[in-house]
C-alpha cells in the first residue's frame, strides 16, 4: 500500500558529515573562523557563505571593518554577539548594530554598503565577535529591490526547551513553538542555542530542506546516535523532519536550514549569478553607478 505524506513516519536527521571551518583572516584583515566556502565544502544549498567573526580583541585605533563595497544576487545576515557596528548604504539607510541585534539585508539588484566597527570601538579598542551568513536567491528573484530588516535584540524572540536548558533565538523560522519576526524570500531556518550542562531538545527540521549545525562553544552530541560535534565544526544532516539536540556541557551552536536552490552558481566576489553574462553585467552596472554610492562625509573618510 503506498502512504500518502501525512501517514509517513516522521524521521530524524543523522550527521552526514563533520567538516572543520578555516581560520583566515577576511577583507582588509578581519580575522574569521569559516565553516564555508572552502576547499572542503563549497556551500549548503542555499547558503554560499558563514563566517564567524572573531571574537577579536582590538586594540585602540585598530579595528577594521568592510568599507563601501557592493552586493547582488543574495542576501547577506549579520548577527551580533559583542561589540558595535555601524552601517551605511547607498539607498541612505544607516544604522547600528548592538550585541544580539540581527541585520537582514537582501541586496536583490545591488546595493553599496560598508559595514565598520562603531567609532567608539575603533577609540577605545573592545571585542567584536558575531556571524556573517550569505543566503542565495533564487533566479527570479536576484532582481528584487533592494530591503533592510533591521531587528534589535529585544524583538529577537526566545524558545526554551522543555527541560529549561536549551534556550533558542529564533531569528528565521520555528524552534519549539515561537516564530521568527524576519521575514525571508525564502523559507529559512535560522536558529542560535544556548546549551546548558544536560540539556536536550528535538527541533523540526520543514520537510526537503538542507540544513547543518555550526558548533562555535563546547561540544554537542546530534542526532539519536549521538555523533559528537565540537568548537569549530559544521555538522552536514541528512534529510529529516527533526534533529535531536543535546550537549553535556555549556554549548552554543547555530542551526540553519533552506530548501536548496539547485541553481546554476556563478559568484564572483561580492556577486553572486547564475551566469557568467549576470556577472559580466553586475560589475558594469556597479560600475555605471546603478547600485548608487554612499554620499553621506563620514564614509569618506
Ligand atoms: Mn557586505
Amino acid at each position: 500500500m503506498l502512504l500518502t505524506q501525512t501517514q509517513k513516519a516522521a524521521t530524524s536527521c543523522a550527521v552526514m558529515k563533520v567538516v572543520d571551518a578555516t581560520r583566515l583572516r577576511e577583507g582588509a584583515g578581519f580575522p574569521v573562523r569559516r565553516p564555508f566556502p572552502t576547499a572542503q565544502l563549497a556551500q549548503v544549498d542555499p547558503f554560499l557563505l558563514l563566517d564567524e567573526m572573531g571574537p577579536v580583541n582590538w586594540a585602540p585605533g585598530e579595528a577594521i571593518g568592510a568599507p563601501d563595497h557592493p552586493h547582488r544576487g543574495f542576501e547577506t545576515v549579520t548577527y551580533l554577539l559583542q561589540g558595535r557596528f555601524q552601517h551605511k548604504d547607498s539607498g541612505g539607510h544607516s544604522g547600528e548594530l548592538n550585541p544580539g541585534d540581527v541585520q537582514w539585508m537582501t541586496a536583490g539588484a545591488g546595493v553599496v554598503h560598508s559595514e565598520m566597527p562603531h567609532p567608539d570601538i575603533l577609540k577605545t579598542g573592545g571585542v567584536i565577535h558575531g556571524f556573517q551568513l550569505w543566503v542565495n536567491l533564487p533566479a527570479e528573484k536576484k532582481m528584487i529591490p533592494p530591503r533592510y530588516q533591521e531587528i534589535p535584540t529585544e524583538r529577537i524572540p526566545d524558545a526554551q526547551s522543555e527541560d529549561g536548558k536549551v534556550r533558542v533565538r529564533v531569528i528565521a523560522g520555528k524552534s519549539l513553538g515561537v516564530e521568527a519576526v524576519i521575514d525571508t524570500v525564502i523559507p529559512i531556518t535560522y536558529l542560535h542555542f544556548s546549551i546548558k550542562p544536560g540539556g536536550r531538545a528535538v527541533q523540526s527540521i520543514p520537510h526537503g530542506h538542507d540544513a547543518f549545525v555550526y558548533v562555535f562553544e563546547g561540544e554537542v552530541q546530534l542526532g539519536e546516535t549521538g555523533t559528537r560535534v565540537r568548537e569549530g565544526q559544521i555538522a552536514l544532516l541528512d534529510k529529516g523532519d527533526s534533529l535531536a539536540i543535546g550537549s553535556n556541557e555549556h554549548a552554543e551552536l547555530l542551526l540553519l536550514a533552506g530548501p536548496p536552490l539547485k541553481e546554476p552558481l556563478v559568484r564572483h566576489g561580492p556577486f553572486v549569478m547564475n551566469s557568467h553574462e549576470e556577472i559580466v553585467q553586475a560589475i558594469q552596472d556597479y560600475r555605471d553607478g546603478k547600485m548608487g554610492m554612499i554620499t553621506t562625509e563620514e564614509s569618506k573618510s
